[in-house]
């Protein structure tokens, strides 16, 4: 049985105050919970505030992004040795945000999960295609490339300690939510090719959807057999969004 996993991918949004009365809310609220993983995701500033707030709860913490190197001189990056040093658990890697705005390739992607793995982090794999992609039947090719190429630097083995978020990028911030049976197709073929790397991995492993979920679409799109969880973006700056798509696992 895999467990379902929630996590909250913040982006650019917050404050000091705002987090803090968020947080504080979410402890309240799931902060004991066992029956499911959960986790926030920030902008980097604010990685030692939910340390501080969340410590000790069963919400954890993890970034947005993450260097593929390890130190240096790399101004403005953050290595994964200090997302480890604020005791994040997860780092999400090649958001599609990340790929689209900032340019990241597939093998720089590969390369930053690796550098998560590398330091005990779990990296979380977001991939996904675009509208033009889909329209073009190109959506089975685009995310197996994805996925290859973190296969193909990391091993086989990689997901043991990692998760995927399947992001439709038409999806994302736009309301449109893939239907849980287009959300249930691309998943199932994810797992069936890292089944093909490792069977019992592939069966063991987390594979969250995320755009546009909300409360009122989760239940659904977590009764998809191969669904564990949901990657939300706008609905999880509202606490109570949040903590009921929580509910809704
Ligand atoms: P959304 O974002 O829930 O606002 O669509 C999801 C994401 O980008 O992770």
């Amino acid at each position: 049985m895999r467990r379902t996993f929630v996590a909250g991918n913040w982006k650019m949004n917050g404050s000091k105050a705002e987090n803090q009365s968020r947080l504080e809310a979410l402890v309240a609220a799931l902060g004991q919970r066992q029956d499911i993983d959960m986790a926030v995701f920030p902008s980097m500033p604010y990685v030692a505030q939910c340390q501080q707030i969340l410590g000790g709860s069963t919400v954890a913490w993890g970034a947005q992004n993450v260097s593929e190197h390890t130190g240096g001189a790399f101004t403005g990056e953050t290595s994964s040795q200090m997302l480890r040093d604020f005791e994040c658990r997860y780092v999400l890697v090649g958001h599609s945000e990340r790929r689209e705005l900032f340019a990241e390739s597939n093998q720089q992607v590969a390369e930053k999960f690796k550098a998560a793995v590398d330091s005990e982090l779990v990296p979380v794999l977001c991939v996904g295609e675009t509208l033009e992609q889909r329209e073009a039947g190109e959506t089975q090719r685009i995310i197996s490339e994805q996925i290859e190429a973190v296969l193909s630097l990391v091993g086989s083995d990689v997901f043991a300690n990692g998760v995927v978020a399947y992001e439709p990028v038409w999806a994302i911030g736009t309301g449109k939510t893939a239907s849980p049976e287009q959300a249930q197709e691309v998943h199932s073929a994810i797992r069936a090719q890292l089944a093909e790397a490792n069977i019992a991995m592939a069966e063991a492993m987390q594979i969250l959807y995320g755009g546009s979920v909300k409360p009122e679409n989760a239940a659904a799109i977590f009764a998809q057999q191969d669904v564990d969880g949901a990657l939300v973006g706008g609905a999880s700056l509202k606490a109570e969004d949040f903590i009921a798509i929580c509910d809704a696992a």
